[in-house]
């Protein structure tokens, strides 16, 4: 596990994945959802293009495609890109809380776009694998999302969906094991311990134990 939160890919910083699922990965490109501190790394339609690219959403020769289209239609890639921001919204409130119908409807809004561009490959997540299908269509990033997260919120392991509880952390990613807490332990879970040692330490023993 890398020692921090970010990585670089073609040049830009995005965060780790960690989340074991590309939707939650999309919800932690933004920290701090109880506003008490915010980070976003969509920063631009090309970090959001490339990581769709970087999760094998959308093939490297459309990430390429997509980011020149972005270039030529500035206004339309911040349109695209705002929308993205408002699919990771109801993507992390559809997935922390399937029963919610208005998160679940507004996920199956956003899917519908996607679904005039989805390709199906048998045995193989749904995802835009094939290259090529309406290439320049600056929306297909958050379609992508849209899909993986309609995947995620229609299995059974949605429930497993856990929020990291570190400190300004808030990330989401799929607890597996049944026994993961933290979004990564080399990070909020070892920083939980550090504090939790210096609690201790500073509580005086009584004399004659320990
Ligand atoms: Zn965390």
């Amino acid at each position: 596990m890398a020692e921090q939160h970010w990585r670089e890919v073609e040049g830009l910083v995005l965060p780790q994945p960690v989340a074991l699922h590309p939707a939650l990965e999309l919800v932690n490109t933004y920290s701090g959802w109880d506003g008490t501190h915010t980070s976003d790394y969509l920063v631009s339609y090309d970090h959001l293009a490339v990581l769709a690219g970087a999760l094998d959403l959308l093939p490297a020769i459309d990430v390429r495609r997509l980011r020149r289209a972005a270039r030529r239609q500035p206004e339309a890639a911040t349109n695209a890109l705002e929308r993205a921001c408002t699919v990771r919204a109801v993507i992390r409130r559809a997935v922390l809380d399937p029963a919610d119908p208005e998160a679940t409807s507004e996920l199956t809004v956003a899917t519908r776009s996607a679904a005039t561009t989805v390709q199906l490959l048998p045995g193989t997540p749904a995802r835009w694998w094939v290259p090529g299908i309406a290439p320049d269509d600056l929306d297909r990033p958050a379609d992508a999302f849209a899909w993986a997260a309609a995947d995620l919120v229609t299995r059974p392991d949605v429930t497993r969906v856990r929020t990291c509880p570190g400190r300004g952390c808030g990330w989401v990613f799929l607890d597996t094991s049944g026994r993961r807490r933290w979004c990564s332990m080399q990070w909020c879970g070892n920083r939980a311990k550090v504090r939790a040692h210096a609690a201790r330490s500073r509580t005086p023993r009584p004399s004659g134990i320990g």
